[in-house]
């Protein structure tokens, strides 16, 4: 199902891409995060997010519409999570094909409307069209307070790192259709504890621990034995496969310990810390990915994960 682009690939593209972006006082963060950060008011950052679903590329055609409809919207409320926010409104674009049924459309909209209503956001508009195949489109914004936000780029030499569930074989067993945003747990997350860096993962742990490290300037080194994984899935399935859409966040080492000493938390909350932030870029010959094996025994890995074309 996955289709390359020629030559520079998904991050490369967006590389090149960043150049007609405009600068703006109001632009807290641009390209290069979950999603932009905009000035709202005296409290508040406006964050805008846009992910969008083709037929053949992240799906297949036929698949039940309801799920495809969460999954359009959970992909854009998980991004707003890993800021540190709240989903607010939604405009959603469709590219139909002339020989799907309206009943499909709608039981997609439907699934969108539940997954929205269940985050609290609004669908307040967006196009319809026809098209080839189907396409899915969803522009979302939200908002967090000031003083809530998480960047990648804000992991420190020292930070325990952290995952809020297992990962690996998300595409096999179908879970990136019906997965829940964790946004409950950013939400926790922001207001108690602050986390440095925040991301989701649709890219595969390594993929996307490695947006953490570059976007920081810092190494960092992964448990093996820690790394939870979803029944039956290999060790590099885990870090590499993608769209487990949980979220991947760094903390002070003090408050890593209060994390995993509330009791709340071991009653509400899947928190697992999986390594360290070390320092050194991760560019460097010294730098980068490292996986820590029950010995001690260290090996880097590539900062890469899944690539969606
Ligand atoms: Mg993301």
């Amino acid at each position: 199902m996955k289709k390359k682009l020629p030559k520079v690939g998904e991050f490369g593209l967006i590389e090149k891409l960043k150049k007609f972006q405009r600068s703006s006082t109001r632009i807290v963060r641009g390209i290069g995060d979950d999603a932009a950060v905009l000035e709202l008011d005296r409290r508040r950052y406006q964050l805008f997010t846009t992910d969008m679903l083709v037929e053949d590329v992240h799906f297949l055609g036929g698949v039940d519409p309801a799920a495809l409809g969460h999954k359009a919207m959970a992909v854009n409320i998980s991004d707003i999570a890993a800021m540190g926010g709240r989903p607010t409104f939604a405009v959603v674009s469709i590219g139909v094909p002339s020989g799907l049924s309206s009943r499909y459309i709608e039981a997609v909209y439907r699934g969108m409307r539940v997954c929205a209503d269940r985050f609290g956001a609004s669908i307040v508009g967006g196009d319809t069209v026809s098209a080839d195949k189907l396409v899915i489109n969803v522009a979302l914004l939200g908002e967090v307070e000031k003083g809530r936000l998480v960047l990648r780029s804000g992991a420190r030499p020292g930070d325990r790192i952290f995952v809020t569930g297992p990962l690996g074989g998300s595409l096999a067993f179908g879970r990136h259709l019906r997965f829940a945003p964790r946004l409950r747990e950013a939400r926790f997350l922001v207001e108690r504890f602050r986390p440095s860096a925040m991301i989701d993962i649709s890219d595969g742990l390594a993929g996307d621990l490695g947006h953490i490290l570059r976007a920081s300037g810092l190494s960092a080194w992964l448990d093996e034995e820690r790394i939870p994984r979803r029944r039956g899935v290999t060790l590099e399935a885990a870090l590499r496969d993608g769209e487990d859409f949980e979220l991947l966040f760094t903390l002070s080492s003090l408050k890593a310990k209060k994390l995993l000493e509330c009791k709340s938390v071991a009653k509400d909350f899947n928190f697992i810390d999986i390594g360290e932030i070390v320092a050194g870029h991760p560019g460097t010959r010294a730098g980068g990915l490292f996986l820590r094996d029950r010995c001690g025994i260290r090996r880097a890995v590539e900062m890469k994960g899944y690539t969606h074309f």
